[in-house]
């Protein structure tokens, strides 16, 4: 099946007389006839859902649906995109580990790696994803664990080179985590570049329709843990009566631990409703990408050749400095999302935000509506100036999400808006 396909028939098939629509299973546990049954579920010797903290049936489909979309061997659905980069670390770094990530991804990653692991004793090194792989290879400790980056940052809307981060990462025998939340797996699938594991915010584009948060973490597959450098996986989980994941889950040890381990402890598991509400969105996605990256298309065209605009990212530019990457990359679009500066700074982004009428100023990104946010006052406010500059962000910086209404009535808007700017 292509991905459009895909979109519409993985995780759920109806049977004969069945519903059409992914039925929600609104129930927090399950009925078994013996309670042999049951120790075999704790055992993980049957498969069988048993509790919704851990796993629950209509978020099951949607799992399916999601690795299948990735290509990996499972997924696990996260209650948000911050939960599925918590969980996606901690299945395989401890007080006292090290691990590299880009600079320029998204602020509350930024936030939960530089201070609240920090807290935990996890510490991060923050990469500048343009250093040579001599210079990335330098930072490698022999506690690092990870690379984790994000195919195309929020916002810088840098384009990751997710082929040279797998092969620096599997050089020195450890895994790359890929954030392809705004790329969606209908733009790219990282796992054919090398990713080891995929994460997504899918309050994003995979919802699309802003009425859910939520997160999803895919194993590929492909990461050989017995590589004597992630004992968690191969060593018996004392926790969960001595099983050892790699020899008993293969392929899906990474996935499993993460799920029976630590969504049993930290309970970050979504309810059916949202897996529910988050599959309409999966439904359309293939449609709604192609739409995105053809209006922005247009949208950054515009902006960049009006004067009043000092910058556009948008890696569909022929201009932009990541272009080379997006052609590799991302070659049906490189998203609805763009971030522009006005020459006046600050001030006129303020002043443009407030004229629009049509976009919504919300704190939200990748909605089927165009919305419009100030990085450096709202969601990046939390960093410093040096980190604003490694995230890419000026203090005018404008994030802007196109979306799916006429591209007409999208350029009228910004039109009057920067019609208001004298
Ligand atoms: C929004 C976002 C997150 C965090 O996701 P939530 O669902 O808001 O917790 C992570 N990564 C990227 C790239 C995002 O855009």
């Amino acid at each position: 099946m292509r991905i459009e396909t895909k979109c519409l028939h993985e995780g759920y098939t109806p049977k004969n007389g069945e519903p059409q629509a992914m039925p929600i299973y609104q129930s927090t546990t399950y009925n078994y006839e013996s309670t042999e049954h049951i120790g075999k579920l704790f055992d993980l010797a049957a498969d069988g859902h048993m509790y919704s903290r851990i796993s629950n049936p209509t978020v099951a489909m949607v799992e399916e649906k999601i690795a299948a979309l990735e290509g990996g061997v499972g997924a696990l659905c996260t209650t948000s995109g911050q939960a599925a980069s918590l969980i996606s670390i901690l299945n395989i770094c401890s007080a006292g580990d090290h691990f590299l990530a880009a600079s320029t991804i998204y602020g509350g990653t930024i936030n939960l790696f530089a201070v609240t692991l920090k807290r935990l004793g996890i510490e991060c090194t923050f990469i500048d994803p343009d250093a040579s792989s001599e210079e990335v290879a330098a930072l490698i400790r022999p506690n690092t664990r990870l690379i984790f980056g994000e195919t195309i940052a929020n916002p810088a809307l840098t384009v990751f080179d997710i082929e040279r981060f797998a092969k620096i990462a599997h050089e020195h025998n450890m895994p790359l985590i890929v954030d392809n939340t705004f790329a969606t797996p209908v733009l790219c699938r990282p796992i054919e570049f090398g990713a080891d594991i995929v994460i997504h915010s899918t309050t994003k584009y995979m919802d699309g329709h802003a009425i859910q948060v939520g997160g999803v973490i895919v194993d590929s597959g492909n990461f050989n843990w017995d590589n004597g450098r992630y004992p968690e996986l191969v060593e018996p989980d004392e926790s969960y009566h001595g099983v050892r994941y790699v020899e008993s889950f293969g392929k899906a040890a990474f996935i499993t631990k993460a799920r029976t381990q630590l969504m049993r402890d930290f309970g970050a598991y979504p309810a059916a409703i949202n897996a529910f509400l988050l599959n309409l969105g999966l439904e359309t996605l293939a449609v709604r990408m192609e739409r995105h990256c053809k209006n922005a298309q247009i949208v950054a065209e515009f902006l960049a050749a009006n004067d009043k605009v000092e910058f556009v990212n948008y890696p569909g530019l022929a201009t932009d400095p990541y272009h080379k990457l997006a052609e590799k990359y991302l070659p049906l679009g490189t998203s609805g999302v763009l971030s522009f500066s006005l020459k006046g700074g600050r001030d006129d982004a303020v002043k443009f935000m407030d004229s629009l009428q049509l976009a919504s100023n919300v704190v939200h990104v990748a909605d089927i509506r165009t919305c419009v946010l100030h990085p450096a006052s709202e969601t990046h406010r939390q960093l410093t100036d040096e980190q604003l500059v490694a995230a890419g962000i000026t203090p005018g910086m404008i994030r802007f999400s196109v979306g799916l209404e006429h591209v007409e009535d999208i350029l009228d808007d910004i039109k009057q808006a920067l019609a208001k700017i004298d």
